[in-house]
């Protein structure tokens, strides 16, 4: 009997490796392969205890048949793993008949509460108790097909619970005697106890759960009871990682935390553990181990009482979203006593648990956190609790902010580490993430603070990050984080740049995660592959939308945040458009994105809104990036700030910046008829489809709006000369195509007569700090614009120390080609940007 509870296992199979008959047939087969005493701990299979409670939530609300394809699908799903697991016989037919009933109570449950109107928690309870049930007896079942001697041990003869419906605390002593006697005769005969996880029952007899996640409780409360030697959780992921892996890409598994740490992460809402889960093992020599059900040769993540990984203070990040933050404030409160205790009695009168307390910006205010869903019984309670000091003043206002999301970075080496949190408020701060309120640490085991929900994500990369959590347990992290692209806009320049960065074989740290168009978008964490990308852009020349190409249909608002919600890494957006995309961008530059761009529109609309944009960059580090804006590939921008940064000062900016309005010009002044010019930049692809919107000169004219602004100009946008003459501006494309013949003569007499004087004409957009404008002029044939041919884009500065001379830039500037190039360029100097940050940041460790 003694090595034998030396010996003795719990383990617990989750959802996700319950998922379905394969999925069992594989734990059945892991549970074989061990030879030593067990306790099996079994939860509903996945997504069942979802399903159920929808199919009830669906009923309250008089969704029948919602209600009614929800039981359909529970028996549907229960039925296919026990025909697969067990043979034919008497076995069977007692499993099914058992699944049969279980559908048809919960169908019953279902009429009777759309009856009633509510799903009270204890109704609730009752109806997902059976996912457990029927689970563990299915895995008995199959063990005992088999050979291996198992029993099926309702949990709800061992767990004693009280009575608080949906989250029952278990009682330690009560559940440790039962669970001796119900399981230890099974022990001595070698038989496996198969138990229903999640479940237990009040002293009066109800059936209760133990709140989501509550096999983990199950697992840890047994082997407490029976002085196991381990827990082992089977899950879905290799064990505990540094943060959610489906926010932080570059989580990397844990090798071994302490009781305490883990229970902080759990505490503080890492999902892959229930949060009470350590409370029977803390302080005992059992240990706990997360590990792989996809690969259970790893060992996983160890949690004991054993110290390691000394190196690395900080060791996990934890988040709690859908939070509120209440606060009672008032300047009378400084210095009076017990507000604080009487604050927290009247919570705990409503049975509501506060996660996280916080420190208040002065003395006079108290807050603390809970879901957003009891803010309002907690606000309400407090203001019965503190009427006398509302009505005299003492108090001012006990208020509920909702929106919230917690994060705590736990780690027993935070103590007496200095610098700790500087670190992490630095990494906030460079982020541009505003931090609401920062916890009072009674433990100095973790460190929490409140962030509005759409910068939840963003902030547990930038701390990942800043603790160089994908290092841990030896592991290099890459040389340098990835860099992940979505492109808002799939036309030629977005598919172009697809396909560059799919060729870019030194670069392959930088992929295409997300497309966006107006009908929806689809997203990839991993990158879309190569192969996607083409077919994708070759269903898009057809005229398909990304929603009917398997997209989700959601407006781009919605999309970005959700991906920016996930494991994006230095995410940034590229936007190919040509629309008025400034308020999204904005928010994506919010939400961590950096942002190049090739539309010009958001840089040459009002000042006002110009100036909004690059102060949404300037917060943090997303950076935004136009090159290709103006002279598309060319280094037109760049070269303006390589003068800048050298101490030069740019005095005027002159050029030729449309490869349209360029070629159509330069073949009119050589003898070329206009429409026969305007023809062929429409068949050569040159010209946006109807060449008008070129020959306005709108396109020029914010491309010199843009360079302008970089040199400091306020003023509005210029009036482009049009070089459609008004009678043939408002014309259907094929009418005006036809009429171009009219303007041909007035654009010969005009050549003839600059030419007499040596002149050509030209396109030509000037910018100063106090001027802008975009005009047809003729320029002296022997200067470097008159010289100019073809689609070439050239751009001459005139600086302080190029005054006689300008510096000129010049060379091809239209094109899809060209101009996917000068977005790649921004890419990659955002990515070396990043790469230098990782690397200083390696040095200082
Ligand atoms: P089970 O199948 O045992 O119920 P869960 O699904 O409850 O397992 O928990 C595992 C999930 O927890 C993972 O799929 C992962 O998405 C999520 N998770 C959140 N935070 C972490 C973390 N720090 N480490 C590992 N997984 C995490
Ligand atoms: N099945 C329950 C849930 O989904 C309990 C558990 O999985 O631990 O929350
Ligand atoms: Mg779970």
């Amino acid at each position: 009997m003694a090595t034998q509870k030396r010996d003795l296992e719990v383990w617990k199979f989750g959802g996700a490796s319950l998922a379905d008959a394969a999925a069992i047939a594989r734990a059945v087969a892991l549970i074989r392969k061990h030879d030593r005493p067990l306790v099996v701990v079994a939860s509903a299979l996945g997504g069942i205890t979802d399903l159920l409670l929808q199919g009830a939530a669906a009923a309250t609300s008089g969704g029948d048949a919602e209600a009614r394809r929800a039981a359909a699908e529970f028996l549907r799903r229960h039925r296919d793993v026990a025909r697969s697991l067990v043979p034919a016989g008497a076995a069977r037919r007692r499993l099914l008949a058992t699944i049969d009933a279980s559908a048809r109570e919960f169908r019953e449950l279902c009429v009777a509460i759309g009856v009633l109107g509510h799903l009270a928690p204890r109704a609730s309870d009752l109806l997902v108790s059976r996912g457990e049930r029927i689970s563990a007896a299915m895995v008995a079942a199959a063990l005992s097909q088999a050979r291996r001697r198992a029993a099926f041990v309702d949990a709800t003869d061992i767990v004693v619970t009280d009575d608080h419906h949906g989250g029952a605390a278990p009682n330690l002593a009560a559940t440790g005697s039962r669970a001796r006697a119900r399981l230890k005769p099974l022990l001595a005969t070698a038989t496996i106890a198969v138990v229903p996880g999640f479940i237990g029952r009040a002293p009066d007899g109800s059936i209760t759960t133990l709140g989501r996640g509550g096999s983990d409780l199950t697992a840890t409360l047994l082997a407490r009871a029976l002085g196991a030697k381990r827990v082992v959780c089977w899950k879905d992921v290799p064990g505990i990682l540094t943060a959610d892996p489906r926010l932080v890409s570059e989580a990397r598994l844990i090798p071994q935390l302490h009781h305490r740490e883990a229970a902080e992460v759990a505490h503080y809402g890492a999902k892959v553990l229930h949060p009470r889960a350590l409370i029977p093992i803390a302080g005992t020599r059992i240990t706990l181990h997360v590990r792989s059900f996809i690969n259970p040769d790893q060992p996983g993540t160890e949690v004991s009482a054993r110290k390691s990984l000394s190196d690395y203070p900080v060791k996990a990040l934890a988040i709690v979203r859908g939070q509120a933050i209440v606060t009672v404030a008032g300047k009378g409160m400084v210095g009076v006593h017990g507000i604080a205790a009487r604050t927290f009695v009247a919570v705990d009168a409503e049975r509501l648990s506060v996660s996280t307390i916080f420190q208040a910006s002065s003395e006079s205010s108290i807050g603390f956190t809970l879901p957003e869903a009891e803010a309002d019984r907690a606000v309400t309670s407090l203001k019965t609790a503190f009427r006398d000091e509302l009505a005299s003043g003492l108090i001012d206002n006990i208020t509920a902010r909702r929106g919230m999301a917690v994060i705590a970075v736990v780690g027993d080496g935070m103590v007496g580490a200095p610098g700790i949190a500087a670190r992490v408020f630095t990494a906030l701060a460079d982020g541009g993430i505003n931090v609401v309120a920062i916890a009072q640490g009674s433990s100095e085991r973790n460190i929490s603070f409140a962030v509005t929900s759409d910068q939840a994500s963003e902030a547990v990369r930038r701390v990942h990050d800043a603790f160089q959590l994908s290092k841990i347990g030896g592991g290099r992290a890459p040389a340098a984080p990835r860099t992940d692209v979505v492109l808002l806009g799939f036309g030629r320049v977005g598919r172009a740049l697809a396909d560059q960065i799919g060729s870019a074989n030194g670069h392959a740290m930088v992929r295409v995660v997300g497309l966006l168009d107006r009908s929806g978008y689809i997203f990839e964490p991993r990158g879309i592959s190569r192969r996607r990308l083409s077919e994708l852009a070759s269903r898009k020349d057809a005229g398909a939308l990304l929603a009917d190409l398997g997209g989700r249909g959601v407006p781009s608002s919605e999309a970005l945040a959700f991906m920016a919600g996930h494991a994006v890494s230095r995410p940034v957006l590229v936007d190919v458009t040509s629309e008025e995309t400034s308020d999204l961008l904005r928010a994506a530059l919010g939400s961590g994105f950096s942002v190049v761009l090739a539309n010009k529109k958001p840089l040459a609309g009002s000042w006002g809104s110009y100036e909004q944009l690059l102060a949404a960059s300037a917060n943090g580090n997303c950076q935004l990036k136009y090159e290709a804006t103006v002279g598309a590939g060319l280094p037109i921008i760049d070269t303006y700030h390589k003068l800048a940064e050298t101490g030069d000062r740019v005095l005027r900016v002159d050029g030729c910046v449309s490869g349209t309005l360029m070629y159509v010009v330069s073949a009119v002044s050589a003898g070329k008829p206009f429409s026969q010019a305007v023809r062929e930049a429409v068949d050569k692809g040159y010209a946006e489809p109807d060449p008008r919107d070129d020959l306005s000169g709108r396109d020029a004219a914010r491309k010199a709006l843009i360079l302008a602004r970089l040199l400091g100009y306020r003023g509005t946008a210029p009036t482009p000369d049009d070089l459609v003459p008004r009678r043939l501006r408002n014309l259907p494309f094929d009418r005006f195509m036809a009429r171009l013949r009219e303007v041909d003569a007035e654009w010969r007499a005009r050549v003839a007569q600059e030419a007499a004087k040596g002149r050509v004409l030209r396109y030509v957009v000037s910018a100063t700090p106090r001027a802008v404008s975009a005009r047809l002029t003729a320029v002296p044939i022997t200067s470097p614009i008159g010289a100019l041919q073809g689609t070439r884009n050239l751009v001459a500065f005139t600086t302080s120390r190029y005054s006689s001379e300008p510096l000129v830039v010049s060379g091809p500037g239209a094109g899809a080609q060209v101009t996917a190039a000068g977005i790649l360029n921004d890419i990659y100097s955002l990515a070396q940007s990043a790469r230098r940050r990782v690397l200083a940041s390696e040095a200082d460790r």
